[in-house]
């Protein structure tokens, strides 16, 4: 198994579960996989499909994931193929007839292919095993349903010795359990993996207005160059001022959403994949067909509605397993808006259950990851060390007067405004609707104009999150006083507040600390290694090119951080990194060893 694992994908060892896995199809026995998004699902059927006789049979939802597997696993020089209605029909047959010759070790075909070839192709080739991934699709408890997937059963009756392995990285336990009844899987066991990514790193902003957010994410992407990412909007206008903020400043950046017609959205996706463009704006229509292992960083520009979805959404970066970041704006227009969705929608009570742990989440300050984990029935017993938290804890001070200022002018107000009122009002913004209802006759009027209006946003949000007022969602989301916010206006409660911290001091006060300080796994890398990166970087996109596949299947962006430091200077060194077999040692070794030895001399 060490030895296939080396041979054909270049890794030394295996990943938690793998091994099991292997063994347990190797055994002609059935499974169920849950891993999260880069986890190594593939690997778990693929291996086994080439230590067996015959073809293993995947079955995949979608087209652009059978491609990027297919092209994965032929540039690792393994033979596969894939059977759907892309494809033209003699390119179709000539698959089937490599099949009937026993030629193809993985064939992946999408439901409706399985279902149609049930009685044909498959019962005259040798099969190996079934593999059923993306299988959350089988329930409709799960978020893709799939009707075509309800109709696998027959799999286990037609061909009760081939063994079946089911893979998921979203499941649930109503849906663990539905996979399990409706692929009768026979007398099954299921492997659930530790969800924990740890190298997604986890930051959360609160209180940003629009310009403030647009300022955070250029700066954030022009610390990053070369480094793709994806931008989730809660709307479709949102992703397109977003990309339009971004294209304004020279960054390349596509737009997806389900409003753009299927070409525009297969153009977006494409550019992304083949590293034509840097940023996707999107709605969360995107991501699903998305296997682009070198995907370093998601933003979410909005709050998402559920810590599922944004777990999924952030998943997808790092899926190479190497440091990516990820960044959560969250603010009370948001939140507003989120909740008030909720409770118009027919689930009232679930919806509003998931925001508020969404909420929690966002609102946190202990780790954030232990929230997550603990949230998917994981517990973590140590902080993590890559979220904000844990990298900048908390401090506190009393903000009595602050609160106070705050609830004062809601109360003045007869509890009529929204929070953008209030902020005019503390501030002391005369616009029209201020002089209308005479609220600069009020004694709070400018009372809080020591503060800028961005903080006033984040220390609203604390307010809110402490209980000091309300919001009346059926009543234009105006703010009500709580009970315990009356208590701190009239001076018998005290409020303890978060300091706010922004970049600038961060930075400042973070050269202040040493660096011996920084306990994080980073890799450092020196000015030399970035050259020979930016160079081995244009190599392979150059042969990805000359073979039109994304730069990603010719060498994982991890591979080439290893080649950056390593600096093999022979193709037997270069045969030794991780995550290269013997089929690229064979194909690329010869283009990049020249390389590194031309600029190691240089
Ligand atoms: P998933 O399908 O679970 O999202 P993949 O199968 O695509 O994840 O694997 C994610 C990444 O991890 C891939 O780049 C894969 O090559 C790598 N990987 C998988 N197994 C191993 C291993 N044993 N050692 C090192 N890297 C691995
Ligand atoms: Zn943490």
């Amino acid at each position: 198994m060490l030895r296939t694992l080396k041979t054909y994908f270049g890794y030394d060892s295996f990943r938690p579960l793998q091994e099991e896995i292997i063994n347990q199809t190797l055994a002609k026995k059935d499974s169920l996989v849950l891993m999260p998004t880069g986890g190594g699902k593939s690997i778990c059927f693929q291996l086994p499909a080439l230590l067996l006789e015959g073809t293993a049979i995947v079955v995949s939802p979608l087209i652009s994931l059978m491609k990027d597997q297919v092209e994965a696993l032929q540039s690792n020089g393994i033979a596969a193929g894939a059977l759907n209605s892309n494809n033209t029909e003699t390119e179709n047959a000539n698959l089937r007839r490599e099949c009937l010759m026993g030629k193809i070790k993985l064939l992946y075909v999408s439901p409706e292919k399985l279902l149609s070839e049930i009685d044909f192709l498959l019962c005259d080739i040798q099969l190996s095993l079934f593999a059923i991934d993306e299988a959350h699709c089988i329930s409709q408890w799960g978020h893709d349903f799939r009707p075509e997937y309800t109709q696998m059963s027959i799999l286990r009756e037609k061909f009760p010795e081939v063994p079946i392995i089911a893979l998921t990285a979203t499941a649930d336990k109503i849906t663990r359990t539905d996979i399990l009844h409706q692929l009768r899987l026979k007398d099954p066991k299921v492997f659930i993996s530790s969800f924990d990514r740890p190298n997604l790193s986890l930051t959360v902003k609160r209180g940003y207005q629009q310009k403030e957010k647009s300022k955070t994410i250029l700066d954030f992407i022009v610390k990053r160059p070369h480094q793709c990412g994806i931008i989730y909007c809660m709307s479709r206008s949102k992703t397109e001022n977003v990309a339009k903020m971004l294209q304004e400043n020279g960054i390349k950046t596509a737009i997806y959403h389900a409003g753009r017609s299927v070409m525009e959205r297969n153009k977006a996706q494409n550019d992304f994949i083949n590293d034509k463009v840097q940023v996707v704006c999107a709605t969360i229509a995107f991501g699903m067909g998305i296997d682009k292992s070198n995907v370093r960083w998601v933003i979410h520009y909005n709050l998402p509605k559920s810590i599922e979805n944004y777990y999924q959404e952030i998943g997808r970066a790092g899926r190479d397993g190497m440091e990516s970041d990820t960044l959560l704006f969250y603010s009370l227009s948001d939140l507003i808006l989120l909740s008030k969705f909720a409770h118009d929608s027919s689930q009232q009570n679930i919806n509003l259950e998931k925001l508020s742990r969404m909420q929690q989440y966002a609102e946190a300050n202990i780790c954030r990851r232990r929230i997550l984990l603990s949230y998917f029935g994981e517990t973590v017993n140590k902080d993590c060390g890559n979220c904000d938290v844990c990298k900048n804890p908390p401090e506190r001070f009393d903000g009595t007067i602050i609160v106070q200022k705050a609830l004062s002018a809601i109360v003045r107000t007869n509890e009529e405004i929204g929070t953008t009122m209030l902020v005019d009002i503390l501030k002391g913004f005369n616009n029209a609707e201020v002089i209308e209802k005479g609220y600069n006759k009020l004694k709070t009027f400018g009372a809080g104009r020591d503060i800028p209006p961005r903080d006033w946003y984040d220390y609203l949000l604390q307010i809110l999150q402490l209980g000091y007022f309300e919001i009346a969602y059926n009543e234009s989301n105006h703010l009500k006083i709580t009970n315990s916010g009356r208590d701190i206006l009239f001076g018998k409660a005290k409020a303890t507040l978060v300091i706010i911290k922004r970049e600038e001091s961060i930075i400042k006060s973070k050269k202040k600390k040493s660096i011996k300080e920084s306990k994080s796994e980073k890799i450092v890398y020196d000015n030399l290694d970035n050259t020979i990166f930016e160079e081995l970087r244009v190599l392979r996109k150059k042969l990805a090119d000359e073979q039109n596949v994304p730069a990603y299947i010719v060498l994982s962006d991890k591979v080439l951080h290893s080649l950056s430091t390593l600096r093999p200077i022979s193709i037997e060194e270069f045969g030794n990194i991780s995550g290269i077999g013997e089929y690229k040692k064979e194909r690329y070794g010869k283009d990049f060893v020249t390389l590194i030895n031309k600029l190691v001399k240089e």
